[in-house]
């Protein structure tokens, strides 16, 4: 089963002379370790499909399943269960807390989920080792360079093992050859442990290394080639 799949999935805004219908019967199906990239100009609704991907913002009509389960018919509080469980979110700008070192950043969300702080750090250590960042481990969000911090942010957004992992410019603020290591990766992890990936970016290098890329067009889904 894929780990997440939108079936006819409607989102409109406004009504009226305001309407703006964004994704009309849109569909999308992304597999287990798949990584697919999201390019559409900017207004497009870019946002707006991450958004209800990350059961952050509910369709009109349509359903979106994660990890199989359907999520139309949920309440806010298993909403909210189900995506703290099953989905990690990357911004353009990091949010990382700054008080806290880079290892605490990624230690913090597993022990709201329950973990140890032995278990929470065994596995910061491990994300931080696996996107190229375990010596930057004790330093503040300040004292690390735009590629780390966002390194960073995506280790805190994989620790808690998400099956779904969605990115909205995720090398937005970053210079060509940082976003090719940030992007690299954010790519190595969805690989590495099996999430289904979709990163909206504006860059179609990286996004030529996706397995496919698609756009938005006329409220659909569809494929893309660039
Ligand atoms: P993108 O991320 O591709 O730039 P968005 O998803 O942010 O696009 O927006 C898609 C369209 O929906 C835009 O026309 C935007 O103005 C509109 N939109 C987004 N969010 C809202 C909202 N909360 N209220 C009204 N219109 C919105
Ligand atoms: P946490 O369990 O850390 O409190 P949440 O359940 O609040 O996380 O959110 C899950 C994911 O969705 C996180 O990656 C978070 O950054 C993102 N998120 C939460 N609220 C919003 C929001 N209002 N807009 C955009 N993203 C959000």
């Amino acid at each position: 089963k894929p780990h997440l799949r939108l079936t006819g999935v409607h989102r409109h805004y406004g009504e009226g002379e305001r309407l703006v219908r964004v994704l009309e019967a849109a569909d999308l199906t992304v597999e287990s370790g798949e990584l697919v990239a999201l390019v559409a100009p900017s207004g497009a609704g870019k946002s707006t499909l991450l958004h209800l991907c990350g059961l952050l913002e509910s369709p009109q009509a349509g359903e979106i399943e994660i990890v199989g389960q359907p999520t139309s018919r949920l309440g806010d509080r298993a909403r909210t269960r189900l995506r703290r469980s099953t989905v990690g979110y990357v911004y353009q700008f990091h949010h990382l807390l700054p008080e806290f070192t880079a290892l605490e950043n990624v230690v913090m969300p597993q022990l709201i989920a329950g973990r140890s702080p032995k278990q929470a750090e065994g596995r910061a250590m491990e994300l931080l080792d696996l996107l190229g960042v375990a010596q930057r481990a004790e330093h503040r969000p300040a004292e690390l360079s735009g590629g780390e911090q966002q390194r960073i942010a995506i280790a805190r957004a994989a620790a808690n093992r998400p099956r779904v992992i969605l990115a909205d410019e995720p090398t937005g603020n970053l210079d060509p050859e940082t976003s090719d290591r940030v992007f690299a990766a954010l790519e190595g992890l969805i690989r590495n442990e099996g999430a289904a990936g979709l990163i909206a970016t504006h860059n179609h290098d990286l996004a030529r290394r996706a397995d496919r890329i698609v756009t938005l067009k006329n409220g659909l889904v569809v494929p893309h080639t660039l």
